[in-house]
């Protein structure tokens, strides 16, 4: 379903005591602040089990960062779906591009974590977008396309209703530079038209697609505003209760 949703990515950000005071101070908000949106947040996997427990789940939903690309054995340092599930965790992000840049994370890796997920019944934030270069050479379109494709086509058709895909120019990330409401609305509504294309018309206008990139305070509401954007995806601003709380607000 198209929903919309508000999630913060805090990364390997937050000592525990930092994060259990944020994890609070966010709930005490939102408890008081009831939202159209669906609140996430994503802390490093150590502190899920402990934030998950702090936070009232009707009103924020706990996700993890990252997950296995198998299922279970010896993968020294991974967790997997299975483990998330145990604890309760039924939400992940997914192919971000610090993980598809650092850890050298390809489609096929992606499409393998995505079905994990779905084996566990976990929803996944699917992170896609374009870098610098590829935006310069305009090529995002193409670039954002291959990258859904790749991910999705290999998943069984009944599991694709519970993906959301969170649009992520990588040249906005953590850089203070957003795609201006146009830039992001036009890329949105041709991820849209791919979904379609590939999937029908159904899947398309039911599945949200979050925008991420330097969202902040002073211009979540105009990017929200957009007909094709269901939400952010947010790192460095959901860092503050106060960022974090504006943000959630600019969802109307
Ligand atoms: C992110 O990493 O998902 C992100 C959008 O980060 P930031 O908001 O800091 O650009």
């Amino acid at each position: 379903m198209r929903n919309k949703i508000v999630a913060g990515n805090w990364k390997m950000n937050l000592s525990f005591e930092q994060a259990l005071q944020l994890a609070n101070d966010l709930n005490e908000y939102v408890a008081h602040h009831p939202s159209t949106a669906q609140v996430v947040i994503a802390p490093t996997s150590i502190y899920l089990q402990a934030i998950q427990e702090t936070v009232d789940n009707d009103y924020i939903t706990v996700a993890a960062q990252d997950v296995a690309a198998a299922e279970k054995g010896a993968y020294t340092g991974d967790v997997s779906a299975e483990q998330l599930d145990s604890i309760g965790i039924n939400c992940a992000i997914v192919g971000h591009s610090e993980r598809r840049a650092y850890q050298h994370e390809s489609d096929a890796i992606i499409a393998q974590k995505l079905e994990q997920l779905f084996a566990k019944e976990i929803t996944p934030i699917f992170c896609i977008g374009e870098k610098l270069e590829e935006r310069e050479a305009d090529k995002h379109f193409e670039v954002v396309k291959s990258q859904v494709l790749n991910a999705l086509q290999p998943q069984k058709v009944e599991n694709l209703t519970k993906v959301v895909i969170a649009y992520e120019p990588v040249w906005a990330i953590g850089t203070g530079k957003t795609a201006s409401p146009e830039q992001a609305q036009e890329i949105h509504a041709y991820i849209r038209s791919v979904l379609k294309d590939a999937f029908g018309e159904d899947l398309a206008n039911g599945t949200s697609i979050l925008y991420g990139g330097s969202v902040n305070a002073g211009n979540a509401e105009e990017l929200f505003a957009q007909p094709d954007i269901d939400g952010g995806l947010v790192g460095g601003a959901s860092l503050k209760v106060e960022d974090f709380s504006k943000i959630i607000a600019a969802i109307k």
